[in-house]
This record gives structure tokens, C-alpha cells and sequence, in this order.
């Protein structure tokens, strides 16, 4: 079995009662069916309470009102860590922020942004992300895997993280350029000519396909289409109560009242002001959206191999990213023009958590980039 990891994955520590959120609230921690068993033959002290505080028909912890999960207590600890030990906890809570995606044979391991330590790290990264990997002697077979459809997955993946760190370019540029790039790969698998893979990631390589990509973008409605992404997310199932009013917020002083006709001057002239800034007060961001959308490309992209999505993943990665510039503006505007580190890992996390947390969230995001607008 192949294991990969991001260069980063070691930093990563557990700061517990110390986190300014907590990973054991606003989502359902559903325990894996060994856990159960052991929870159901409990004897201690702790047996009680251990046994009342699970939904047995779900299978899950039970949430106090503000969706917290009952053993969390005032001090954001786990009562039953502190009373079992480590070794209780269910899968999910050993396992979290640590994320898998498995395919034959492979395990690709990440670590989800939706933990505040772990945005800490990726947005303090300067160095472009690689991974490591390592073997080891197990083996499995699925009945119904694609091989050949997954390599070729892994050879496009390749080539989006290459032009995603090539920093020579700007990085609307890079960004541009994997979308096409997938949009072309998803054609030869709905047309099952996955061999013609290799031919997209020559002419993408060449001047010509680069200028055909930078032409395209420069005559793209970006107020039109950004504003529609941002209003995709009511759409969605919102994990935490204050998220909906936090994104109301937002798009007023984004794009105005809800009824208001566009104010495409007025947008863009904010947007200038806030590219000003950042660039002067925070050079660093372009590298921060570069480990954003390596992030999401490498844990999202070879998925395609399950359900031949491949551009919906690619355009998931890139809106996503938008997104969040969209709301950092928002939150700089609230700020009265001005943007910490700490706000930057605030709205990555809490981004995350409402995307990457939630299977109906990730399902309709995908059903929405399925429709092939951009
Ligand atoms: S969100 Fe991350 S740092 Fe915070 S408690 Fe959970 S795993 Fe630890």
C-alpha cells in the first residue's frame, strides 16, 4: 500500500483546550461500529454517562442545544478523553483533522483546513507544498476500480500542481489555466479517450494554449459570475447557526442590498483598492491562495476516478478560493480596511468547515460545477 502526506503533516499538534474553535461542535460525530461496541461494554464509573450520551438508533453523540457535542465540556476537553484515555475515542475523533482518501492500493492522507492549527501552518507556508510517501505491505483489490483512469487522474494532478507553483505566473493566470486544462481532461473521459490526456497537457505547455486561456479570462464577466457562486452558498447546509448572517453581512458590503441592481463600478473599483493593499500590506497572499488551491486539487481531484467529475473538482477548487478573496474583502471592509494573519486563518477554517464538513454541501457544490458555466 501506497501512504502520501503533505510535507507538512508532522507540524501539526493538537492544541485541545487551547484552540480559539473546537472540532467537536456544529457536526455530527457519527462513531464507527468498534467503538460502539466497546461504549456499549463499558463497566466504570464513566458508564453511564457514556451510555445515555449516545443516540444508539445513529450511532452518534448526542449535541446540546448550541450543537455541541455532550462530552465537550466549558473548558472545550473531552470528558470522556479525560476519564478513558485516548484510546476510546471513536475513529473520527482519533482520526480528525486528518483526512483519507482512498484508492486502490493508495491511501492519500491530508489534514483539513477546517482545524485552525492546521490553516495556521498552510497560510504561514512559504515554500511550495510536495508530498512525501511511503510503503507498505499491505495489499487490496477493489471489484470495480479504474487503474488506468486513476494514473492518468494522478499524471493531470501533477500538471495542475505544476502550474499552480509555477510562481512565474500570475496566478489568476495558473488558476485559469487548470480550469481549461480539466475542462479538456473531462472531455476525454465523457468521450472515454482517456489516452488524449497527454495531448491537453502538451498544448497547455505551449504559448498558444497559454494566450488562448489569457484571452478567455480577460473577457470573462467576473462580478456576474462571482456574485452568483456567493449566492450558491444559501443553497447549502449551514453547520454553524451564525454562518448565514455572516455571509448576508458580507454580501452587502460586497455587491450591496440583495434587490440592488449591480454596481459593477463600484465593485470593481473596491476590488482595485483592496489588490492595492494586499499587495502592499500583505504580499504574501498570492502564495497563500497557491497552497489553497494545491490543498484542494490534491485532496479532491483523483476522486474523479469514482464519479468522472473531474472539472466539477477543478472548479470547486478555483470558487473556493474566490470565495475566500471575496470574504476577505468583506471582512477587510469591516475592519475598516485592514486584514490580520488571524483573520485570513479565521475565514480559511470556517470556510472549510462549511464546505468540507457537510457530504450535502460537497454533493451540491459538485452538482452546481457539473453544469459546466465557467
Ligand atoms: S480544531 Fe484542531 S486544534 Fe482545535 S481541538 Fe480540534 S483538532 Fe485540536
Amino acid at each position: 500500500m501506497l501512504y502520501t502526506i503533505p510535507d507538512y503533516y508532522h507540524e501539526f499538534r493538537c492544541v485541545a483546550g487551547k484552540c480559539e474553535d473546537t472540532c467537536c461542535a456544529g457536526w455530527q460525530i457519527v462513531a464507527d461500529e468498534a467503538a460502539l461496541e466497546k461504549y456499549k461494554n463499558e463497566t466504570g464509573v464513566f458508564a453511564e454517562h457514556l451510555k445515555e450520551s449516545i443516540n444508539w438508533e445513529e450511532g452518534t453523540f448526542k449535541q446540546d442545544k448550541d450543537k455541541r457535542c455532550v462530552f465537550l465540556n466549558r473548558s472545550n476537553l473531552c470528558d470522556m478523553y479525560t476519564a478513558l484515555g485516548e484510546e476510546s475515542l471513536c475513529r473520527t475523533c482519533k482520526l480528525y483533522p486528518r483526512h483519507i482518501e482512498e484508492f486502490e492500493d493508495v491511501r492519500e492522507v491530508t489534514l483539513s483546513v477546517s482545524c485552525p492549527e492546521v490553516a495556521r501552518i498552510l497560510m504561514n507556508k512559504k515554500e511550495p507544498m510536495h508530498f512525501l510517501s511511503y510503503e507498505t505491505d499491505e495489499e487490496e483489490e477493489y471489484g470495480d476500480f479504474d487503474p488506468f483512469l486513476y494514473s492518468k487522474l494522478v499524471d493531470a494532478r501533477e500538471v495542475l500542481i505544476d502550474i499552480l507553483q509555477d510562481r512565474e505566473k500570475k496566478l489568476n493566470l495558473r488558476a485559469a489555466l487548470i480550469l481549461e486544462i480539466a475542462r479538456d481532461v473531462q472531455e476525454c473521459i465523457d468521450e472515454e479517450d482517456i489516452f488524449s490526456m497527454d495531448d491537453v497537457f502538451d498544448y497547455y505547455r505551449t504559448e498558444e494554449g497559454i494566450h488562448e486561456v489569457e484571452t478567455d479570462f480577460a473577457e470573462a464577466d467576473h462580478l456576474t459570475y462571482i456574485r452568483k457562486m456567493f449566492q450558491n452558498q444559501y443553497q447549502m447546509e449551514h453547520l454553524r447557526g451564525d454562518w448565514e448572517s455572516y455571509l448576508k453581512k458580507a454580501e452587502k458590503l460586497l455587491y450591496g442590498n440583495a434587490n440592488d441592481n449591480l454596481c459593477e463600478k463600484h465593485y470593481m473599483e473596491m476590488l482595485g483598492e483592496f489588490h492595492t493593499w494586499l499587495q502592499k500590506e500583505m504580499p504574501e497572499y498570492e502564495i497563500q491562495y497557491e497552497q489553497l488551491l494545491v490543498y484542494f486539487i490534491s485532496t479532491y481531484f483523483c476522486g474523479a476516478v469514482y464519479d468522472g467529475e473531474a472539472f466539477a473538482k477543478a472548479q470547486m477548487a478555483v470558487v473556493s478560493i474566490l470565495l475566500i478573496h471575496e470574504l476577505l474583502m468583506a471582512q477587510w471592509k469591516m475592519n475598516e480596511k485592514a486584514l490580520s494573519i488571524k483573520d485570513v486563518i479565521e475565514i480559511v477554517y470556517r470556510y472549510s468547515r462549511e464546505l468540507e464538513h457537510s457530504d450535502s454541501n460537497l454533493n451540491l457544490i459538485q452538482e452546481l460545477m457539473s453544469e459546466r458555466e465557467y
